[in-house]
């Protein structure tokens, strides 16, 4: 194996956010983090799968074989128990293309007017896929984060659905949580520490 690309972990964003969350969790091996701008990955994976696995999958295996390296890339979603699992992959998409975040939560809530809080059982969650160099998927892990869809928006923090994802343990939304404890409670935080073990194993 090159003593180089064992030393380099492309994680497949543009985000330097979702990048420091990693460097924070994995900073002690000594590991060099990239995102897709600094590998120079210009291409844009589509996620056109039925699934948050197979959308992952798709991306970690294309950017592994495009960059040469092992590579990390999650999906994430919301799915909501009442609408049958949706908008799951579709979140980001949800209501069509054009709409702002508060217009999708809204057309959430507006799907949902008739459900009461009992059946507004909803969840986050994200899948991470590992790709070896050439673009083998080594390991994936799924993180769960449970909620409630609110009655209302509430909070100004997070962003996407948080604003009306209520977390009925904390008797507050997603978006009134503070950031480092969302990071601790959050589907994508829940997932990356599920993969965390199997990054050290191979790369440490
Ligand atoms: P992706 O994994 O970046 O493709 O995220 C898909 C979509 O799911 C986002 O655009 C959001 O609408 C929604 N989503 C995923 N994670 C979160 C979260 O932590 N809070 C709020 N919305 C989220």
């Amino acid at each position: 194996m090159d003593k180089q690309q064992n030393r380099q972990l492309l994680v497949a964003t543009r985000n330097r956010g979702k990048l420091a969350e990693f460097e924070r969790l994995l900073g002690d091996l000594g590991l060099e983090f990239l995102t897709l701008d600094d590998v120079g990955v210009a291409e844009d994976v589509a996620e056109t799968g039925p699934t948050f696995l197979e959308n992952a999958t798709l991306k970690a295996s294309r950017y592994a074989m495009l960059s040469g390296l092992y590579t990390l890339a999650d999906d994430s979603g919301l799915m909501v128990d009442a609408l049958g699992g949706d908008p799951g992959v579709l979140s980001a998409r949800y209501g069509g293309p054009g709409l702002t975040a508060a217009q999708r939560y809204r057309l959430l809530l507006s799907n949902l007017e008739q459900v009461p809080m009992e059946k507004r059982i909803a969840q986050f969650v994200c899948v991470i896929v590992l790709a070896g160099p050439a673009g083998n998927v080594l390991h994936s892990a799924q993180g769960v984060c449970e909620g409630r869809i609110a009655l209302e928006a509430a909070g100004t923090g997070g962003f996407g659905y948080d604003p009306v994802f209520y977390l009925p343990e904390r008797s507050m939304t997603m978006a009134q949580i503070p950031e480092g404890e969302k990071n601790w409670i959050s589907h994508r935080g829940r997932a990356m520490r599920a993969i965390e073990p199997f990054i050290r194993e191979l790369l440490a």
